[in-house]
């Protein structure tokens, strides 16, 4: 399916991108424009848009401000030695928004349209590439429910749109690693439910345990799982790996991809990334009762989160009621982490030969 963009351009304010560029601090200089597509469930999708970015008009009654009909995406766009644009596995980000769009009762955005926005957008805002390893044009794509009426059933009129900002390598040497905090209190996902889309409300009903987890000290939620609250689920927005030692080899461990994850890009492409680098990866529960222990004894040697946000990034610390447990000892990132971390960047910026197919070159030359 392709539609016509009607094409609105904004007026480009040189500075402004330039002090995006220099900065880079992470989703607070949107780029000159966005995309907007429509859809009536008479008319399909319709009325494609390149625009300004800016407000938008929302009914009062929109479907997204009370019933939640809101999902997300969040991709990367890198730029390559030669100069070129690429985005990272964009199939796969387009396929998990259909996704979480049928959990959520949406019309899934057929993948081509999802494609074509975002080559538009690079199109126009492929100079707000900043250049630098690890950094990246962060693109939003997102979908919400419109409509006139507030009766409770799925809405019958969507509007998708995508935006960009540049940002900066997440990882920083002397921001060190992750700790994190885990919420007995709060689940972030239950069977059944919605923890396998991306949809608003999951983000909604972890702000709590976020803003706890803060108030401790820490930088982030470890989510158990709702049934037995015994097994290590993930990060509010990260997946969660360890790297552990099992009869003298070092093995990858991950929860396995169900129903209360978020399946992620970055934690697939660690999967496969890791058979690069010889590693074994295991996806089985993880109680955290016994991640406590093998840090004690010395097999956990090291633990890692990863998402599209940060790439990879090294975990150093659980606090968990009366443990606080440490991981990696002085030398976090560890090896394995620093690895995969770096393995995964050269990927996402064209380095690697055989991963050249998880890039979709874009027609976005940088001009700097
Ligand atoms: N879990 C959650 C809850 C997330 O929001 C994200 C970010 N999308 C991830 C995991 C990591 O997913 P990805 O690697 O696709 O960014």
């Amino acid at each position: 399916m392709t539609l016509t963009f009607i094409v609105d351009r904004a007026e480009t304010d040189q500075r402004r991108r330039d002090a995006a560029l220099r900065e880079l601090s992470f989703g607070a200089a949107p780029t000159d424009h966005m995309i907007t597509i429509e859809y009536h469930v008479d008319r399909g999708w319709h009325e494609a848009r390149v625009r300004p970015y800016g407000p938008f008009e929302v009914v009062p009654t929109s479907r997204a401000l009370h019933y939640g009909q809101g999902i997300f995406e969040g991709m990367k766009i890198f730029g390559t030695e030669e100069g070129g644009a690429v985005a990272f596995r964009p199939d796969l980000h387009a396929a998990r928004f259909r996704r979480s769009a049928e959990r959520m009762a949406m019309p899934p955005l057929p993948a081509e349209l999802f494609i074509e926005a975002l080559e538009m957008f690079a199109s126009v805002d492929g100079d707000w590439l900043p250049s630098g390893r690890g950094t990246s044009l962060y693109m939003r794509p997102f979908m919400f429910g419109t409509e006139e009426t507030l009766g409770f059933r799925p809405a019958r009129q969507f509007r998708f749109c995508l935006f960009g900002t540049p940002a900066g390598s997440y990882y920083d040497e002397s921001v060190g690693s992750l700790s994190v905090w885990v919420s007995h209190e709060h689940v972030r996902a239950a069977p059944g439910g919605t923890g396998a889309a991306k949809c608003v409300g999951n983000y909604g009903g972890s702000l709590l345990a976020h803003t706890r987890a803060v108030a401790e000290g820490c930088d982030q939620v470890l989510w158990l799982d709702a049934h037995d609250r015994a097994y290590v689920e993930e990060l509010g927005g990260m997946n969660v790996f360890c790297v552990v030692v099992e009869d003298g080899e070092t093995v990858l461990r991950t929860p396995p991809a169900s129903d209360t994850i978020l399946n992620g890009v970055t934690r697939r492409s660690v999967i496969e990334l890791a058979g690069d680098l010889g590693l074994r990866v295991v996806e089985d529960r993880l109680a955290i009762a016994d991640l406590h222990e093998m840090a004690q004894d010395g097999r956990l040697r090291e633990m890692f989160a990863c998402g599209t946000a940060a790439g990879v990034a090294a975990i150093g610390r659980i606090k968990d009621g009366e443990h606080d447990t440490r991981i990696g000892g002085e030398r976090t990132p560890g090896a394995v982490t620093s690895a995969l971390r770096e393995r995964l960047l050269d990927v996402q910026h064209g380095r690697v030969a055989s991963r050249m197919a998880w890039l979709r070159p874009l027609n976005a030359g940088r001009t700097r």
